[in-house]
């Protein structure tokens, strides 16, 4: 018997990566991950090498039963390497998992909020033909043909993420018309972000049946319109536990050139959407506050009720790389509280 992989990578796109795969027929019965062959490409067509050296390396990383050819068949994510098993340099994954190893005591997880928005050809879903839709007020989870744009599509990427047995947690209609939001988690680094490259890979997938694009742009309308965030919530063992923990790690977000490592990495374009307006927190001021989503970081009002829970950074774009920004508010947060005897 055979059975088909679709290979899932990464490639080297700037300044935002975009996702490529390809199918591999293999011969025999499915057998889990490790089971799974290395595979190669040309890395000159993925801006990940020079022709002249172009063989790239997949490393199959995550799998999970393919929910549209359905079957024995499986979607395969895979890290690149280069031809002696090192890292590529777009390879952002590989550093995430030396850091999640390190601060696995702390039991660290996320949940990742996704937006994005349809396009219709070069208009987002909704859009008038050479106009603008009645303003933003009504659409934000709404219902109605007046207001809910592309739900077919919603619907369907949401099975197809449950069959493919994701740690897909919710959706919603977001505040521009044509614009959604779903959330995968809350996971440890690795899977959250694993999970997330795929369900974006789904997206694409299941949109691309209906005739539709998704994008992750970040600020997709100019001006009055909301841009598309993937605000990441976090929290460690002992945030879940307490709330000193909880403003330990507020505060190191905070710290020294803290919030302008993380901005920096938290999705091209973000000087665009981090403005201030459209409930956000203009991208060079840091801020925390319970309940305030005009700030960097939210504490859930619930979280400061219950004395424990998680944080919310606002602030990375819709387009960021999950692996950047798991990996930065590890390494930072836990850092803190590893300092502050907070584990
Ligand atoms: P919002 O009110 O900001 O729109 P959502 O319901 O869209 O909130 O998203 C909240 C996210 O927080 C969910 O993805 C959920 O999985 C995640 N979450 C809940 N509890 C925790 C926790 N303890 N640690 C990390 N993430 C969490
Ligand atoms: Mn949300
Ligand atoms: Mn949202
Ligand atoms: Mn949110």
């Amino acid at each position: 018997m055979t059975f088909k992989a679709e290979y899932i990578w990464i490639d080297g796109t700037a300044p935002t990566a975009k996702l490529r795969s390809k199918t591999k027929i293999i011969t025999g019965a499915p057998a889990g991950l490790d089971a799974l062959p290395l595979w190669g490409f040309d890395g000159s067509s993925t801006n990940q090498a020079e022709g002249h050296a172009s063989d790239r390396v997949l490393k199959p990383v995550f799998s999970c039963p393919d929910p549209i050819r359905g079957g024995d068949d499986v979607l395969v994510l895979c890290e690149v390497l280069n031809t002696d098993m090192t890292p590529h340099a777009s390879n952002t994954r590989a550093e995430l998992a030396e850091v999640s190893a390190r601060f696995a005591a702390q039991e660290p997880i996320f949940g990742i909020e996704q937006e994005y928005t349809f396009f219709d050809g070069t208009r987002p879903l909704g859009f008038p033909e050479g106009g603008y839709p009645a303003p933003q007020g009504g659409y934000y989870c709404g219902v109605g043909a007046d207001e809910i744009f592309g739900r077919e599509v919603v619907e369907a990427h949401l099975d197809h993420c449950l069959k493919a047995g994701l740690g897909i947690s919710g959706i919603n209609a977001e505040v521009m018309p044509g614009q959604w939001e779903f959330q995968v988690g809350p996971l440890a680094p690795l899977e959250v972000s694993d999970q997330l490259w795929v369900a974006r890979w789904l997206l694409y997938r299941t949109a691309e049946d209906f005739k539709i694009s998704a994008t992750l742009d970040p600020k997709p309308v100019k001006g009055d319109w909301n841009g598309a965030g993937a605000h990441t919530n976090f929290s460690t063992k002992a945030m879940r536990e307490g709330y000193d923990a909880i403003i330990t790690a507020c505060e190191s977000l905070g710290e020294g050139s803290k919030p302008l490592d993380h901005v920096k990495n938290y999705g091209a374009g973000i000087d665009e959407r981090l403005t201030g307006l459209h409930e956000t927190a203009p991208w060079d001021e840091f801020t925390y506050g319970v309940s305030d989503r005009g700030a960097s970081v939210r504490i859930p009002w619930q979280v400061e009720v219950d004395g424990k829970g998680y944080i919310e950074d606002r602030r990375p774009n819709a387009n960021v790389d999950p692996y950047l920004v798991t990996r930065l508010m590890v390494d930072t947060c836990c850092t803190a509280l590893e300092k502050a005897g907070q584990v």
